[in-house]
């Protein structure tokens, strides 16, 4: 056992996972399930199934705020562990298989505990996109925004898992900057992020994170202390944590950095990684989905290990089960960027949906699913999905 990798690209489960599938062997992502009548309880998700890490004695509890807490060397054990019961090499399980449940007969539920929310601002092209729109289009960016990953405090009990309602939110809203009234939100924004639970003060694994947005509502409240409800209302995450370590293959060099951030902000290099993301968009009663936005996470200029660092510079703690949520992803071209407001411009240049529908901003009946996955030799270490569907205020 020495000399066994659990990211080895050879390894095969005894479990059927079909190609190209989001959750081979290679991955062993962690989550919170129930099955018929028991306890929510962690299990790690390979292919179509769940092992069920309570039933085989490997891991307790309603949340994965323990095994966080119990840092880099706990993390690892546990992911050799499983890894090698699901090992086709290896009879243990395979010949007399227990604690395997089909996802079809499982619900999901949160994975952590979320003490903490942050959500940060850390894509160069997205900040450069909404600078432009917003403020001056020749001078984008604030000085600040090199220095350091803006972020701001949000909403830790709307943190809620992927497949929730997302009923549209009513807000103050300014036609004019000097009056308001209060209304249904009209310009309902998804943002394209991934969040990354902390564990023992470190990036412990990734999920997908849509930060509903309601724009109306953030134009007149957000000055001069940042955005409060137009975010508040909801956030929703992918159920499977993907590990660092299940990670750790797809590293790549984040962007350049310029200035050189200071001493407390300096990470080594390869910082970020190759994270394929789409998002589609699905009008009520429509065949299929429409594909709105294909990004890459590796333009990220502030990287999670940055964002981290930044987080707890001033002496804050933070605690396991914290989420940061890392800021839309956008990449350069049109097609790659991660909100509506970019995509259709502000609402000048609307969408058009392979319905024939044009979209600036959501509405009521439509569902977003945004999915990840990163592209290994011969398998792929995925995300699977976050999705909402909007309902009328
Ligand atoms: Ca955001």
């Amino acid at each position: 056992m020495a000399t066994y990798q659990p990211n080895d690209p050879a390894l095969r489960s005894w479990v059927p996972v079909p190609a190209a599938h989001d959750f081979p062997i290679q991955n062993l992502p962690l989550g919170i399930f129930t099955k018929a009548g028991k306890d929510p309880r962690p299990g790690v998700r390979i292919g179509d199934h769940i092992l069920d890490l309570a039933e085989l004695g490997l891991l307790e509890g309603d949340s994965l705020n323990g095994l966080m807490e119990r840092g880099p060397a706990a993390w690892s054990e546990l992911r050799l562990r499983v890894s090698w019961l699901l090992n086709e090499e290896n009879p243990e399980l395979r010949d007399r298989p227990r604690g395997l449940v089909s996802v079809k007969d499982a619900e999901m539920h949160m994975p952590a505990r979320v003490g903490d929310y942050v959500d940060f601002y850390s894509s160069l092209e997205h900040a450069t996109n909404v600078g432009r729109m917003f403020r001056d289009p020749a001078n984008p960016l604030l000085p600040n925004w090199r220095w350091l990953p803006i972020g701001y405090h949000g909403k830790s009990g709307t943190v809620t898992v992927s497949g929730a309602s997302v009923r549209r939110p009513k807000g103050q809203l300014s036609r004019d900057n000097q009056t308001a009234v209060f209304a249904p939100c009209r310009r309902l924004d998804i943002e394209l992020e991934t969040g990354f639970f902390i564990g023992a003060n470190r990036v412990f694994g990734m999920v997908l994170l849509n930060d509903w947005s309601a724009r109306d509502v953030q134009r007149w409240e957000y000055q001069p202390l940042g955005p409060f409800l137009s975010k508040s209302f909801l956030t929703s995450i992918s159920p499977w944590v993907v590990t660092m370590e299940a990670l750790e293959p797809f590293r790549v060099p984040g962007p350049p950095q310029d200035p050189k951030p200071l001493d407390h902000l300096r990470v080594p290099e390869p910082r970020n990684y190759d994270i394929h993301l789409e998002v589609w968009l699905k009008p009520a009663g429509a065949p299929r989905a429409t594909s709105i936005c294909s990004t890459n996470f590796r333009h990220m200029y502030w990287s999670m290990e940055q964002q981290l660092k930044h987080l707890t510079s001033n002496g804050a703690p933070v605690r396991s089960g914290d989420l940061c949520g890392s800021g839309t992803v956008s990449g350069a071209g049109p097609g790659s960027f991660g909100s509506l407001l970019e995509l259709a411009w502000n609402g000048t240049q609307p969408l058009m949906l392979e319905t024939g529908e044009e979209r600036s901003f959501l509405e009521d009946g439509d569902t977003v699913t945004m999915r990840g996955w990163c592209e290994g030799a011969g398998y792929r270490v995925g995300f699977g999905e976050v999705v909402g569907t909007v309902v009328p205020a």
